[in-house]
């Protein structure tokens, strides 16, 4: 019988995503494991997140309040402190920018081992874990024989926790030692373009390489405002400055899981697939009917972008 202890991320002031995927996970490894999931709330408005992370399957929050934002010495020492108190087999991170910053810090001074980018896990003699390699084209299994294991998931892969829950909150009774931070986080700056996260979108319009000028991507904003929708691309619209990174969807951008994502003149490389393939419904528009996103598409339509978009702008204009 092993717990899992979660670590919830946040980011001024607000609960991302994957702190409600790192959940579902969490709460299925701890049924495999015949446990408790206990979840970590680090910095920021910890009372509030708390009440955020209550949902159904935790059964315990452990909040500490030491500063507004994330600090690397702070989540370390912090880590530690609960994993003494709470003594869980499993921690489960998340694997983004801060959660591969103090992760393997942490695994390091618990002696845990660590496996990052996860995106499923199962439970049987050992821990096995997948992770995908060169850009998505091969899936490897590593297999930890011991439950003092973190893992760090991948953003998009498990669906978000819901549910009304009954956890106890808790002021973890952990100390922080002021004098072994060595770092200050000052601010925090979103990259240009910042005014949209399109990981929070329920439509995206995305656009791709087939638009073939930059004038013509006035056709992919006419629909996404029709349709009350979020504008994302392929890497090439990124790379040629028709747009800025932070709409950029894929392994090297960002990973969404919107209700709708309508690819149009996208080809759905390994790489661009690793970053929507998680979308409830993958409406494709391309000329090619072998490009791969049809293989993936709910509804593929073979035709035109430049028929076909505007006609649904009209559609939805109506
Ligand atoms: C390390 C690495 C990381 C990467 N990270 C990312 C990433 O994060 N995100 C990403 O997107 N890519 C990424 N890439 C690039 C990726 O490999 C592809 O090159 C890229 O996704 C292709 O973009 P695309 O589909 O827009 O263009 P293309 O592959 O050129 O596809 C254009 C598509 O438009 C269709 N088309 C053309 N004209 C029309 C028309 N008139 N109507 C309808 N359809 C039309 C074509 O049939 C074609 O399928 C990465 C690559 C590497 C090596």
């Amino acid at each position: 019988m092993s717990d899992v202890l979660v670590v919830a991320e946040g980011r001024n002031g607000e609960l991302r995503e994957v702190s409600f995927e790192l959940l579902t996970a969490g709460r299925e490894l701890a049924d495999a494991a015949g446990g408790e999931l206990h979840v970590a709330v680090i910095t920021g408005p910890v009372a509030e997140y708390a009440a955020e992370l209550n949902r159904e399957g935790v059964d315990a929050i452990h909040t500490v309040d030491a500063g507004e934002e994330f600090n690397h010495d702070v989540y370390v020492q912090a880590i530690e402190g609960l994993y003494d108190a709470v003594e869980p087999g499993y921690v489960l991170a998340p694997n983004s920018v801060n959660g591969l910053d103090y992760a393997p810090a942490v695994a390091t001074a618990l002696d845990l081992a660590i496996v990052t980018d996860v995106v499923d896990l199962e439970l049987g003699d050992a821990l096995v874990a997948t992770r995908e390699m060169y850009g998505g084209k091969v899936e490897t299994t590593v297999e930890t024989p011991t439950d003092r294991t973190l893992v760090t998931i991948r953003g998009g892969e498990w669906p978000p926790a819901e549910g009304e829950g009954s956890a106890t909150i808790e002021a973890a009774d952990v100390e922080i030692d002021e004098d072994a931070i060595s770092s200050t986080v000052t601010g925090y700056e979103e990259v240009a373009g910042g005014d949209v996260d399109i990981a929070d979108a329920d439509v995206l319009v995305s656009v791709g390489r087939g638009i073939e000028e930059e004038d013509n991507l006035e056709l992919i904003f006419e629909l996404a405002e029709a349709m009350d929708a979020t504008v994302s691309s392929s890497r090439p619209i990124v790379d040629n400055g028709w747009l800025p990174p932070n709409r950029q969807v894929g392994q090297s951008g960002k990973v969404v899981t919107p209700e709708v994502y309508i690819a149009i003149g996208i080809s759905g490389a390994v790489q661009h697939v690793a970053g929507m393939k998680g979308a409830e419904n993958i409406v494709a528009i391309n000329t090619d009917p072998n490009a791969p996103i049809m293989d993936i598409a709910d509804y593929a339509i073979h035709d035109d972008l430049f028929d076909v978009v505007p006609a649904l702008t009209a559609k939805f204009a109506d």
